[in-house]
């Protein structure tokens, strides 16, 4: 990589009607240029593009906008973390080019194309705030940028094992299952969580000058781009790679102390119950919430207690969230069993045991998602029975720590050491041991 490639972000994916504005003029191929409010309708395998007035413009199964100089577009209804407790749809407004394409559900899907630098400025102020410290920006935006650099080259090449698996093994159910990005076909990342939050220019701040300063410079590891990830609190230790994506050692990520003190690990039960119901001093264990309102974007803010968290289902809530999101009858809850846990104490293979069927799942994100109406904050928890009698009780009582995967950086323990007047190169150098940095372009 000597130059700036671009990128293709799926920013709608098979709505029924896409509706939005241009500002300054496009041009279509076949087409008088656009300019103001459109409306984009799935008609079958073709996309319908309608001016403001309601008269069509262009039928075709994709249509491509090119932007004249300083154009820019928005598009309404945006939906932001979805499926996740921050879920939301907003209005926003986008730099680069802008394609509609025929989606597989018979929906129409926006595709935005613009360079890598130009998509990162908005990736970092989408997932911080513009107001968090510089160095700290720089170092997101480095992370950023190699993720997708790694990511792009992953897709480049066939993929080896599927990440899903359901076995059935004497009368008991195995359904392990991780989530990475290579699952988009008609572009290369979506503008949601589960790729990198995109939330357009709006938003920009200091976030635009960070990119600018670190402009093409990548984490790497003898010589190759790291495949850099980055969550929102460890919880106080970081996870391995293994524990949420395919069972690999990455040697830069591995799991490190958030903070100057080394702690144990947490993967054994006993030792995970003590871990979790304290309260180490650590990085990302920040409860300044002036500090969190200039690092954190608005809806984040929402979710207060990240770093040490507690959940109370009632026996038959449970059992109807876990019906409802593993697809199976489980019949009454009998017992949550952590078999499995990775060094933050995360857990990546849990047993679910009920009195019509007893379920193994995997890995973290899909523990996280089988157990909560829409996510639990993160897999790294411990489950107490309460109530009831001993073979049917009453409630489970969750007591948490971390918000997301662990794996790589920290976001907001880097933003503390940011604060605390640690460099770029020194936040990097603690979330990934042993990686360099190098500019491949300008
Ligand atoms: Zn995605
Ligand atoms: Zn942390």
């Amino acid at each position: 990589m000597n130059e700036q490639p671009n990128i293709t972000v799926g920013v709608c994916e098979n709505d029924e009607a896409i509706a939005g504005s241009f500002y300054g003029s496009f041009h279509v191929a076949g087409g008088k240029p656009l300019n103001g409010p459109f409306r984009a309708i799935a008609g079958g395998d073709v996309v319908m593009l309608l001016d403001g007035s309601g008269r069509e413009i262009l039928r075709h199964p994709s249509i491509h906008c090119i932007p004249s100089e300083g154009a820019t577009f928005s598009l309404e209804s945006v939906s932001i973390g979805r499926n996740f407790h921050w879920e939301r749809r907003r209005t926003e407004r986008f730099e680069g080019a802008l394609t509609f394409i025929a989606g597989r559900g018979g929906g129409v899907t926006a595709v935005n194309t613009l360079p890598i630098e130009s998509y990162l400025a908005s990736v970092i102020s989408s997932e911080m705030s513009g107001t968090a410290p510089g160095e700290f920006l720089k170092a997101q935006a480095i992370v950023s940028r190699s993720w997708l650099a790694a990511m792009l080259l992953r897709k480049a090449r066939p993929s080896v094992t599927p990440p899903a698996s359901v076995r059935h093994i004497q009368g008991e159910e195995e359904i392990i299952r991780w989530y990475d990005r290579q699952d988009h076909e008609q572009f290369d990342v979506c503008a949601d969580d589960h790729c990198q939050r995109y939330q357009g220019i709006s938003l920009r701040g200091r976030a635009a000058e960070a990119v600018r300063e670190t402009s093409g410079i990548f984490l790497t590891w003898r010589g190759e781009v790291c495949d850099a990830r980055f969550h929102k609190a460890c919880g106080g230790l970081t996870e391995r790679f293994g524990t949420a994506w395919e069972d690999i050692d990455v040697p830069y990520l591995v799991s490190v102390s958030d903070g100057p003190d080394i702690f144990d690990t947490a993967d054994t039960e006993q030792k995970a119950r003590l871990w979790l119901l304290s309260r180490p001093d650590v990085y990302c264990a920040t409860e300044d919430s002036d500090f969190l309102a200039r690092i954190l974007p608005d809806y984040d803010r929402e979710t207060a207690d990240f770093f040490r968290w507690r959940l109370v289902y009632s026996r038959r809530d449970l059992e109807r969230i876990i019906e409802d999101k593993s697809q199976r009858e489980i019949g009454t809850l009998y017992e949550i069993l952590p078999l499995a846990r990775g060094p933050s104490g995360r857990i990546h293979r849990l047993r679910i045991v009920g009195s019509r069927r007893t379920l193994e799942i995997g890995k973290e994100l899909e523990i996280r998602r089988v157990l909560s109406q829409s996510h639990l904050y993160s897999s790294a928890f411990t489950v107490q029975a309460e109530g009831g009698t001993s073979d049917v009780p009453e409630r489970f009582v969750f007591h948490g720590g971390g918000w997301g995967h662990g794996v790589g950086l920290c976001q907001i323990g880097a933003a503390v050491m940011a604060q605390r007047g640690f460099s770029t190169e020194a936040i990097l150098a603690h979330y990934f041991p042993g990686t360099s940095l190098e500019r491949r372009y300008r």
